[in-house]
């Protein structure tokens, strides 16, 4: 049943909403971030797995889809499952940007460029997996870059552009030196002490 919330309901709504979003910004910056970069270092170990069957055990690259797509290998080949990760990407660096400030900022905001840049090509991807129109006619989806290098290789590029910025951002942010300045008002740096 839907029910219409009175003037208060709706601004007590807002109110939890706008702690939880300053809760992820603050206090619970650290937790939110490490999840963030458990998700981030699986996926990057996916995309180095299927760099490693391809090069070192030779493997197909029609059958290359790292740990998941060996044990499953519709995976591989679904184009919404990649598009929602990279949507995850966004909406990860888009929620936890706030909490951080100076440099660690400047970095994370580098990283949030890349990644809608490479959620813009997953989009391209996705459009031509449900139409059936590929681009340049190719047999399979493909990318504006993929034009120019094989899939594989410029994902694995795609990502590690956006990690080493995170990087950078993460690790002022959690270890920067006291004169680069406030890198935000949260408590991450209680963790490492
Ligand atoms: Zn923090």
């Amino acid at each position: 049943m839907i029910s219409i919330g009175s003037g208060a309901e709706a601004d007590t709504q807002a109110h939890q909403r706008f702690s939880w979003f300053s809760q992820i910004n603050s206090g619970k910056h650290f937790p939110a971030l490490r999840i963030y970069v458990a998700i981030l270092i699986a996926h990057a170990i996916e995309h180095t797995v299927q760099a490693f069957q391809i090069y070192v055990l030779d493997m197909p690259r029609t059958k290359a889809g790292g740990f998941i797509g060996y044990l499953l290998p519709a995976v591989n080949k679904d184009e919404v499952l990649h598009w929602t990760y990279a949507v995850l990407m966004i909406v990860g660096l888009i929620l936890l940007r706030p909490g951080f400030k100076g440099r660690s900022r400047k970095w994370w905001t580098i990283a949030l460029g890349i990644q809608i840049w490479h959620f813009a090509e997953h989009t391209f991807l996705l459009a031509q997996y449900w139409s059936g129109m590929h681009f340049l006619g190719r047999p399979v989806p493909t990318s504006v870059v993929q034009a120019f290098f094989p899939r594989v290789e410029l994902h694995l590029i795609y990502n590690m552009a956006v990690m080493l910025p995170i990087l950078a951002a993460l690790s002022l942010h959690w270890f920067g030196p006291a004169a680069a300045g406030s890198q935000g008002d949260c408590d991450c740096r209680s963790h490492f002490r």
